[in-house]
């Protein structure tokens, strides 16, 4: 097998070296086509020697697993091939072919879908819940049928269905919806055909701590399943089968990148301070309460950005009061009287509740999103001022409020934390009264506006991945125009330092919560620029604390200020680079 590479955006640094797990759209890629009579018995052998094929790699991976395998793998092998051997997939598609005159794929597919209904009838979540079993065994055999089968040899197999470390996802693209569930799995890294920098996929690649790629654009193509695969996070390459020689290089950069982390531990229980003693706040975004772990491995103060809709997502139902309650309490407790701040429900654009929601309208970035949805949805908004309010009694929570751009839209949001408050009040049910409310600037018409949200708000935070993506227009989750996405633009600076500016004259905090902060090529910008509190992904607070150890407080604010005179974007790259030598 000869070595390439492809070449993409790296979203997550770090290198990962494994075997390839494509998410098959196998599924999607199956076509109807019509077959003259004399050849329907060909395809129904071809059909044969598929399910022979598949049934063959399944008893291999079954005899080749390892004694002290976990059991449920076994048992899943031995699920799957049961149900392979049972004549509505193995037989059944073969009259379709002959009856409809149709090929192979197609026939599987129809006999799968009609499966599928019958599984989603049954009451018992459990057995409805085994229709993705029938989905995987008949992915396989469209694989085969389709001609591109797993690559991995039986052993290879066998032992990635046990040491998940080593498995690199590939996808065509991963929905903000799936990338959420991979927290529950140990990949080692995750490359995508599509994407751009900021996309919450990508932000969620972050905050795995995984080495990652976007916009590789075919990768998924290129890429066979369970072929070695070396993925270079920071510099956005992907070596695919590697000589001896390339893999062995490789695996000492690792090595010298783990150690650099190491390293870093170092300087975890070390206050963020300047050369010149200014103390800047680093705080920690989270999608999950189960990422207060690493949190609290971080060496981060507080929480600064808490996205709440992450909870709302993956399911049918919204979360009740009560289990919203939970999660916010659970946040809240685990950090100790630590600031917790928590955003209100931002769903829309690229974040929907479920990857199979189909988005109907034109631009829908620029559509029904956080705040908005919220105030149009009054009952789901109150239920999370609710849970909210009645979690502060139990922490340090405050309030932040997602995509202002209006401020009748702040004046509502208040309105509905008021009614919450009321209706809290009467069942004599505690919170805090005082609990602070920021806003996020992340529309330039809020930043340019800023002092008038400041003479209204506790604190603002500046959502830089949105500030970005609308002040450019630039969708953020688009891969072809991710090369065009630069925090840098002077027209994005100018908007952040009108935000510190009005934030200093109102006497009330501004923090960085978007990409930028967790950065640590720009830390000696932003807080050149005057910024004090930095919120990013918990793997990157000790790269960021580095930088602000190393900085001369006195000296950043001139340079940031000639940066911030360059109108050049070509020239502005260049000042922050030399910057940062210093
Ligand atoms: C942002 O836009 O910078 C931000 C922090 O919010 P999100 O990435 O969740 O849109
Ligand atoms: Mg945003």
């Amino acid at each position: 097998m000869t070595s390439f590479s492809i070449h993409g955006v790296g979203v997550s640094s770090g290198i990962a070296i494994g075997h390839a797990h494509l998410v098959s759209n196998a599924l999607l890629e199956v076509v109807h086509y019509q077959l003259p009579k004399h050849l329907l018995e060909d395809e129904v052998l071809r059909f044969s020697n598929a399910i022979a094929t598949v049934k063959h790699d399944l008893e291999q991976i079954n005899n080749n697993l390892r004694k002290n395998a976990p059991a449920e793998i076994s048992a899943f092998i031995g699920t799957h091939l049961m149900m392979l051997a049972d004549k509505s997939l193995s037989e059944i598609p073969k009259d379709i072919i002959r009856n409809e005159q149709c090929n192979a794929e197609w026939a599987i597919k129809l006999q799968m879908d009609d499966i599928v209904e019958q599984f989603e009838q049954i009451e018992d979540e459990y057995l409805r819940e085994r229709k993705q079993d029938v989905i995987q065994v008949v992915e396989r055999v469209i694989k085969v049928l389709l001609g591109h089968p797993s690559q991995l040899s039986t052993e290879q197999q066998s032992n990635a269905l046990h040491e998940e470390r080593k498995l690199i996802l590939v996808a065509h693209d991963i929905s903000p919806a799936d990338a959420i569930q991979f927290k529950q799995h140990q990949f080692a890294a995750f490359i995508t055909d599509v994407g751009g920098v900021t996309s919450h996929t990508a932000i969620l690649a972050r905050s795995l701590n995984i080495p990652s790629i976007v916009a590789l654009q075919r990768a998924r193509d290129l890429i066979n399943d369970g072929e070695l695969i070396i993925v270079d996070g920071g510099l956005g390459v992907v070596i695919v089968s590697p000589s001896k020689e390339i893999l062995a290089e490789y695996k000492l950069r690792q090595e010298q990148w783990e150690l650099e982390q190491q390293k870093l531990q170092r300087i975890k229980s070390t206050k963020a301070v300047t050369m010149d003693g200014t103390n800047i706040e680093l705080f920690a975004n989270i999608e999950v309460p189960e990422d207060i772990a690493a949190v609290k491995a971080s060496g981060a103060t507080g929480v600064g950005l808490y996205r709440t809709e992450f909870l709302f997502m993956n399911r049918r139902e919204m979360p009740d009061e009560e289990e919203q309650f939970i999660a916010y309490k659970t946040v809240a407790e685990a950090m100790k009287g630590a600031v917790v701040i928590i955003r209100t429900l931002d769903l829309g654009a690229d974040k929907q509740m479920n990857p199979d929601t189909i988005v109907t309208c034109a631009n829908p970035a620029l559509g029904l999103r956080a705040i908005r949805y919220c105030l149009s949805e009054p009952l789901i908004f109150h239920t999370q001022l609710r849970a909210l309010l009645r979690a502060s009694h139990f922490g340090n929570i405050k309030i932040l409020v997602p995509m202002l751009s209006t401020l009748s839209e702040l004046r509502q949001t208040k309105l509905f934390l008021e009614r919450a408050k009321a209706s809290l009040r009467k069942q004599d049910i505690p919170f805090n009264e005082n609990i602070a409310l920021g806003g996020m600037i992340e529309i330039p018409a809020a930043a340019i506006n800023a002092e008038a949200f400041a003479k209204e708000l506790d604190f603002l935070s500046i959502g830089t991945n949105d500030l970005i993506q609308y002040t450019l227009a630039i969708d953020r989750a688009d891969d072809t125009v991710a090369h065009l996405y630069n925090p840098l633009h002077p027209s994005v600076l100018k908007l952040i330092a009108m935000t510190i500016k009005a934030g200093d004259k109102l006497g009330i905090s501004v923090s960085v919560c978007g990409e930028m902060a967790g950065d640590s090529k720009l830390t000696k910008l932003l807080i050149g620029m005057g910024l004090r509190q930095l919120s990013m992904h918990p793997s990157h607070i000790l790269s960021v604390k580095q930088q602000i150890l190393h900085s001369q407080l006195s000296e950043l604010n001139g340079n940031a200020r000639k940066v911030l005179a360059q109108t050049d974007l070509e020239k502005i790259e260049p000042l922050v680079a030399k910057f940062n030598l210093i």
